[in-house]
């Protein structure tokens, strides 16, 4: 019996030795895995805070370049902001070159008689013939007009002006404008035939030289048509009186001028800034000196 029960407490005994290996077993894998897993953790840990700081590294060159790339870009703007001042210089002191060259263009292509003063020591050439002439339309000329041609340049500011007038109530017409050498010196022998010797104070050469120009005319009204002498009186000579300059005509024998007669309707072009100087400066053209004058050639034809 005792026997048996020994065995029995034998087996109990081996079966608690064997329950304890197997908890302590367990308890030594559990602490193992547990253990196994802390391990993994750190690890993770070790390594997540390795490529953290990689990225962080990476971060901070991406930071770097791109720094690098805007203070870059702003050095490249700041040079090209300098070349583009640089070129706004170049620029400006080639259109005024352009400007000058252009000017002196327009001066060497410019007919210098347009602006030259006459007189019996000074005349017109009488082989001269204008640059280009175009006919005067026939709603600009009086109906019994003869040699209606005028400059070509000019034409524009002769018909600006008779619009002008026709707008304020005044008809301008144009009676004789260019007049070639030959058609000038056959017209003085007509008036020497009807005034002898009268006709060098009526038809002086320095005077109607300024038609052989082809920017000098006579004007007259559609009222008075062709007849000259009394245009002084008539609306239109005070309507060119206060308005011709602004389309650059000048009267250029006014009343009482020391180089000849009267000639009220006898106009010349001469540009608008120069016609705008002498009527605020209340002269004439031939009270100018010939330098002054000169000045205004290269603008003659701006408006
Ligand atoms: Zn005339």
């Amino acid at each position: 019996m005792k026997a048996i029960f020994n065995k029995f407490l034998n087996l109990n005994n081996l079966g608690f030795l064997i329950i304890g290996i197997a908890v302590f077993g367990l308890i030594s894998y559990i602490n193992y895995r547990f253990y196994g897993v802390e391990k993994m953790i750190a690890q993770s840990e070790a390594q997540m805070a390795v490529s953290n700081n990689q990225n962080q590294k990476k971060i901070k060159e991406i930071y770097d370049l791109i720094n690098n790339t805007q203070s870059t870009q702003s050095s490249i703007a700041s040079v090209l902001e300098q070349e583009k001042q640089k070129n706004s210089i170049l620029n400006d002191q080639f259109s005024e070159i352009t400007n000058t060259v252009g000017a002196l263009e327009k001066l060497s292509t410019t007919d210098p008689e347009l602006l030259k003063k006459y007189s019996k020591v000074y005349f017109l050439n009488e082989h001269y013939i204008p640059v280009s002439l175009a006919e005067v339309p026939a709603e600009y000329r009086d109906e019994q007009s003869v040699n209606y041609q005028f400059l070509t340049d000019a034409l524009p500011f002769l018909q600006e002006l008779i619009d002008a007038g026709n707008s304020d109530g005044v008809s301008i017409k144009a009676f004789s404008a260019y007049r070639s050498f030959a058609t000038q010196s056959t017209l003085k022998d007509a008036y020497k035939v009807a005034y002898g010797s009268g006709a060098n104070t009526f038809s002086a050469d320095q005077g109607y030289s300024e038609h052989q120009l082809g920017t000098a005319l006579d004007f007259t009204t559609s009222k008075t048509s062709g007849i000259l002498v009394g245009f002084s009186h008539t609306p239109e000579y005070k309507w060119l009186v206060d308005n011709g300059y602004k389309y650059g005509f000048v009267i250029s024998y006014p009343d009482g001028n020391a180089y000849y007669k009267f000639e009220p309707w006898h106009w010349r072009f001469v540009g608008v800034a120069l016609a705008t100087r002498l009527h605020e400066e209340n002269k004439y053209f031939y009270d100018e000196d010939q330098r002054t004058i000169d000045n205004y050639l290269v603008n003659i034809f701006d408006k």
